[in-house]
């Protein structure tokens, strides 16, 4: 049902199957969207035509007033609505049907002639920015509408919008009328059918916006889905002290904690809640009373000022608690509400499942388990494996943050530690390599700034305003309504606890606590315990593969086996020949003349790689370790620019000349298919041999030690099966001298990597000499697509703009191609070795999708970054409870 009628649609319907109080309203389905997008709007209208006038009339009947009707007047809301939630991305327009002739009819029917000029001029402002585009000239520059307001409650000596009479609303329509007229050259529409359409169609058209084709972009969903239009009977919550509208979660989507919260306004129309330009009251006491202290204000002051829903209405709260609990139950999912109450009366205009912080996301499902509303397969369903990355971001150093300023207080709107350079606008917020994104408050059009800022600060807004609602959907540090901060946008400043801040100076912001520091302060690792630790339970006891890492290095083997990882899925080793006098002796094997002189630098070497070998080896104790022989061409060891290689040739002892001519010699046109890998092992046998007795002697060393190390030796770029013969051969032969001279023995596998596509052709020749198979997806997409590793980026960007390409095949990998040749070298080696151990290291390891295809085609494990072992763990999980159905 969402598909055609979009999130909003399909649960107002539901909402109203199950009784919960609902305007009366229908939905207009998204494949009206893609007419009007691929056919223009007259195709879509016609389309569409009787239908609508037929369910306009059945909202008249229902309640009992006339569309257009000067004297009783019906009046509609007019929302987008895609299958998935995209908070504030689309348009909305309240009070539709209104104008002159209406307006009176309204005030009279109402009795209340400041509700009825309320409604009117915010439905003037509302159609005027969504569809008749009275938007502000340039950035710096405040909205058209609001420049009008302000200067009409300077004239009138009044601070806020409440303080307006009726005569003043009435001045405010009239001015918003002129500046329609001005701006656009056209009058404002009277007549509602014109309205209803406009509406409608604005409605389409946000589809296409450019915030509304980035926020699909950054989450990957289609343009063909289009979006639905909701329209539906007005019910207000401006008709005085008895009416309110509020904005409501069923958990806190924050931190997840399971406690009714949300932000209401008493005689207050929806947007103004989220928008943030008045301060939302808390619904419950306890929230209320939370909210006081982080805002600083007194028990006196919150009472008296900013008293909670069930303060002010306690019936009506607990009719609402009723309703959010049968939502939640029925949905069996933290639920994002909206209601309204008009003149006492409840109504609920939307339910859908709230967004959340990946803090929250862990905490929600592991409570709903143990409070028996969904099981643990679901919980796992749940989990959205790459915000798992949230939580495995850095945190403040607490011994850090003592010695730091506080300067400001605002609402945790979203968790997380963020320090980077003041930025005003957001799209400059790329500007800085990290910065922190400063507004008044945000609006729809900052996604993008939003996105690449490392964290939002605003002076106004609650815990629903829109910064804080996408700030948590990207898993964004994000602190909301710092009251005390004074932004000057033209000046390109702020002021924070008496002092001023400048574009470009640093800041720290705390979205767990709403804290904002002066200048950079230090950040630490988070634990692994507590919801995540469960959620984590959970995936092993789920899967069927197992995750293991990418690490070079004893810190990062400890760091990945703190994660959840079960071994090493690659080890590379030409990290290892850089550090100090390491390159020396590598530079000095690379330039000797014959093989006496290369035996000799890497009889240098050779310490070095065994004491590596061994720390890791001893990392992952008791787990495979796959360690891959050198890969890359020897030119990327020795320097290119002359000064460099003057310096080599002085430590070397030899002539700059010489230095010279060998790197010149190095040189390939195409270094990625040129000289390297196991075609470096095949010319140069002895680095085979030393790497390969490296290993073992490490192993040999650490059983002596009573560690228990299981080596894996790996041949790279292998493409036939006798390159794997050759290098296996010298790797037996050096393991067995090895074992004769110590007079031990320990068991190692010796495999290959599958990233050339003759090696996937021809892996049942090949497994009769490996052990095992790893798939380097990097080199397979690379030499599969025939895109090079290195200039991909030149083209990729046009190709995925242009939809030539879906994905970036280098991060997600490409099924039906590269997939194809993974698949039938898996079932290649399997038919000749059904015990051949298969996995995957390329950067694919950790990429969710990518995971549930090794698990349906069976490989053994994936392997990816330290920091993508959970995502991969939650990915095997998911994968293997979907494919086990
Ligand atoms: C690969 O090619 O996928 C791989 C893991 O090796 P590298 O990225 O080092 O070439
Ligand atoms: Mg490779």
């Amino acid at each position: 049902m969402k598909n055609l009628l979009g999130g909003k649609g399909a649960n107002l319907a539901e909402m109203n199957l199950i009784g919960v109080p609902v305007p009366p309203g229908f939905t207009i389905t998204t494949e009206v969207c893609t007419v009007y997008n691929q056919k223009g709007k007259d195709a879509a209208v016609s389309l569409i035509k009787s239908e609508v006038e037929k369910a306009v009339l059945y909202i008249e009947n229902l309640t009992n007033t006339k569309f257009g009707d000067k004297d009783n007047p019906c009046l509609v809301s007019v929302r987008s609505g895609a299958r998935v939630s995209m908070p504030g991305m689309m348009d909305t327009v309240l009070n539709l049907g209104l104008n002159d002739l209406a307006v009176q009819g309204i005030a009279k029917k109402s009795g209340n002639p400041r509700f009825a000029w309320d409604s009117y001029r915010r439905f003037v402002q509302m159609y005027g920015d969504v569809v008749l585009g009275m938007k502000p000239d340039n950035k710096e520059d405040i909205d058209p509408f609001e420049e009008i307001i302000e200067h009409l409650k300077e004239e009138k000596g009044i601070t806020l919008d409440t303080d307006f009479t009726p005569e003043d609303l009435k001045i405010l329509v009239v001015r918003f009328k002129e500046a329609v007229l001005r701006k656009t050259g056209h009058s404002f529409p009277d007549n509602p059918w014109e309205q209803l359409w406009g509406a409608v169609c604005a409605v389409f058209d946000s589809w296409m916006t450019p915030r509304a084709i980035y926020y699909r972009k950054l989450n990957g969903y289609p343009e063909d889905w289009g979006t639905a239009v909701s329209v539906q009977s007005m019910v207000f919550g401006n008709m005085g002290l008895t009416s309110a509208t509020g904005v409501a979660f069923t958990r806190n989507a924050g931190t997840g904690e399971d406690i009714f919260n949300g932000e209401y306004l008493i005689n207050a129309q929806g947007e103004d809640v989220v928008a943030g330009t008045r301060t939302p009251q808390e619904i419950s006491i306890i929230g209320s009373k939370r909210w006081a202290i982080l805002a600083g204000v007194t028990e006196e002051e919150r009472a008296k000022n900013y008293p909670s829903l069930e303060e002010t209405m306690p019936s009506l709260f607990h009719e609402l608690n009723k309703v959010q609990e049968k939502l939640e139950n029925h949905y069996k999912d933290m639920q994002d509400i909206e209601f309204t109450i008009q003149e006492g009366k409840l109504w609920m205009l939307q339910t859908r499942s709230g967004k959340r912080t990946g803090e929250a996301m862990v905490k929600i499902a592991v409570d709903m388990l143990a409070q028996g509303m969904i099981d643990e397969k679901t919980v796992m369903q749940r989990i959205d494996a790459n915000k798992l990355d949230e939580l495995l971001h850095p945190i403040f150093d607490t011994d850090a943050l003592k010695s730091t300023t506080l300067l400001a207080k605002g609402l945790p709107a979203s968790p997380g530690a963020a320090t980077g350079q003041i930025i005003f606008f957001a799209d400059e917020a790329a500007k800085f390599e990290k910065s922190i994104l400063v507004r008044i408050e945000t609006s729809p059009e900052d996604l993008e700034g939003m996105n690449v800022a490392q964290g939002i600060l605003t002076a106004r807004g609650g815990m629903t305003s829109h910064a804080a609602v996408v700030a948590r959907g990207m898993g964004k540090c994000c602190v909301s309504g710092a009251g005390s901060i004074k932004i000057d946008y033209k000046a390109r400043e702020m002021n924070m606890a008496g002092k001023t801040f400048k574009e470009g100076d640093w800041i720290s912001l705390n979205g767990s606590t709403g804290e904002v520091y002066e200048g950079k302060v230090q950040t630490m690792n988070p634990g692994v315990g507590g919801d995540f630790g469960k959620i984590m339970g959970l995936a092993d006891k789920y899967t069927r593969m197992t995750v293991r890492t990418n690490a070079d290095t004893p810190n990062d083997a400890r760091i990945a086996r703190e994660f959840g990882a079960q071994g090493i899925g690659l080890c590379r080793t030409e990290h290892m020949f850089f550090e100090g006098e390491r390159i020396k002796a590598m530079r000095e094997m690379i330039l000797a003349s014959d093989t006496a002189g290369r035996e000799k630098a890497l009889a240098k070497l050779l310490p070095y790689q065994r004491s590596d070998f061994e720390g890791i080896l001893e990392a992952m104790e008791g787990f495979g370790v796959t360690v891959r022989l050198l890969d890359p061409p020897l030119h990327e060891f020795v320097p290119h620019e002359e000064a460099n290689q003057k310096q080599m040739a002085k430590e070397l002892g030899i002539s700059a000349e010489e230095v010279k001519s060998k790197v010149d010699s190095l040189h390939e046109f195409n270094p990625m298919l040129g000289h390297r890998g196991c075609r470096l092992g095949i010319t140069y046998p002895e680095i085979t041999a030393m790497q390969a007795r490296a290993i073992i002697e490490a192993a040999l060393n650490l059983k002596a030690r009573g560690i228990d190390a299981r080596p894996e030796i790996m041949v790279p770029l292998v493409g036939t099966v006798a390159e794997l013969k050759n290098q296996a051969d010298i790797i037996r032969a050096t393991a067995e001298k090895v074992f004769a001279e110590k007079g031990d023995r320990i068991d190692y596998l010796l495999g290959t990597m599958i990233e050339i596509p003759r090696a996937a052709l021809t892996a049942d020749h090949i497994a009769a000499e490996a052990d095992f198979f790893s798939f380097g997806t990097n080199d397979l997409t690379q030499m599969t697509l025939g895109y090079s590793r290195d200039d991909a980026g030149k083209f990729l960007p046009d190709y995925l703009s242009r939809g030539i390409l879906k994905q970036d095949p280098f991060q997600v990998l490409d099924q039906s191609g590269v997939g194809q040749l993974v698949e039938m070298a898996f079932t290649k080696g399997r038919s000749v070795k059904p015990g051949l151990k298969v996995g995957i290291c390329g950067e694919h390891g950790g990429e969710p999708s990518s995971v549930e295809f090794c698990d349906k085609v069976g490989l053994n494990y994936v392997s990816c970054s330290p920091f993508r072992v959970p995502i991969a763990r939650v990915a095997a999980a998911q994968a293997n409870i979907k494919h086990a159905k």
